[in-house]
């Protein structure tokens, strides 16, 4: 089996970086660069899959993992690419009417052996509904199923390694580690992988449900941001692709508009003008997802000319 695979893995590093606003002021922070893991299966989905690819090598009831996820997913992208690497099928039930094979991150997934499934909208609602999993189940007997995003209790393992990873670098010394929200599996797998760690999370989805989930559990280890600059998830506009672009420049980290661009953009934001945090010590995760800027290009939400340093930078 190809399980030494993930022995490569070595800790990414954690990067100090200044950043100047427009008003002059500069914040500094540092920077877990986990979106050096590997190009294409990067970040915080490298860390959700890896326990889930080692319990798949090592039972004989599954040849390979199926999960679900929006057309221009990075969870989809980091599975199809990471089943290329260690030789196991994957299946990907994708949200939309039709596969279209002109779309950057379905291309390079089926390029990569996945096979992709086109389910509709109402379909794709029932994906965490029991009864139609079980009904997958049956129609894919061999598939291990992931649920969306990649966030399942094998996940939370690859979360712990994360956090230990950062106290074994850090002894500790930040005052808020920062992370972006989706289905909010890393948040949480880091807050309960450091019990004495407070965080700074900055959703880009606008789940209230889960927000509000998220602060009853964690009470006020857990700074919540909401994305009040576009109009949700996936959306982005001239002051955050100016922002995205504007941050590579001064700090050579590439962020993107869906997730780390977002987190970046509150983060300063918070730094620069709260007197209150000042002279808090922030380490924000980078977790990936870099192939998603492929696919605003393609969405015309971001202009090709633009972003090109990064693209190139990328190198994909
Ligand atoms: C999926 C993703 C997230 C969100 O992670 P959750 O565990 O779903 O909260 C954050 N950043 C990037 C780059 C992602 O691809």
């Amino acid at each position: 089996m190809n399980s030494n695979f993930f022995d490569k893995n070595e800790p990414t590093p954690i990067e100090s970086i200044v950043y100047c606003l427009e008003n002059g002021q500069q914040v500094d922070f540092a920077i877990k660069r986990d979106d050096l893991i590997d190009k294409h299966i990067s970040g915080n989905k490298w860390r959700k899959l890896k326990f889930n690819a080692l319990a798949v090598l090592n039972d004989n009831n599954y040849q390979g993992i199926a999960s679900f996820g929006g057309a221009f997913s990075n969870h989809i992208a980091a599975l199809a690419a990471l089943g290329n690497q260690l030789n196991i099928p994957t299946l990907g039930f994708i949200r939309c009417h039709e596969i279209d094979i002109n779309n950057p991150t379905l291309k390079r997934a089926q390029q990569m052996g996945m096979e992709l499934v086109p389910l509709s909208r109402e379909q794709y609602k029932q994906r965490n509904q029991s009864e139609f999993i079980e009904q997958l189940r049956q129609q894919y007997p061999d598939y291990f199923l992931v649920p969306e995003g990649g966030s399942n209790d094998l996940a939370s393992q690859g979360l712990k390694e994360l956090a230990y990873e950062i106290s074994e670098q850090s002894s500790g010394d930040y005052d808020y580690i920062a992370c972006a929200i989706g289905s909010g599996g890393t948040i949480q797998g880091l807050l309960d992988a450091m019990p004495e760690q407070k965080f700074i999370g900055v959703a880009v989805v606008n789940d209230t449900e889960l927000l509000t989930r998220l602060t009853n559990k964690y009470h006020d280890r857990l700074i919540i941001i909401t994305d009040n600059l576009t109009k949700g998830y996936g959306k982005t506009n001239d002051q955050l692709n100016h922002f995205c672009l504007n941050f590579y420049r001064q700090t050579n980290v590439p962020v993107e508009p869906v997730y780390t661009g977002k987190l970046m953009y509150q983060l300063v934001k918070l730094l620069g003008t709260n007197n209150a945090f000042k002279t808090t010590k922030v380490l924000t995760i980078h977790t990936g997802g870099l192939q998603g800027i492929k696919g605003q290009i393609f969405r015309c939400q971001c202009r090709p000319d633009q972003w090109q340093p990064i693209i190139d930078h990328l190198d994909f």
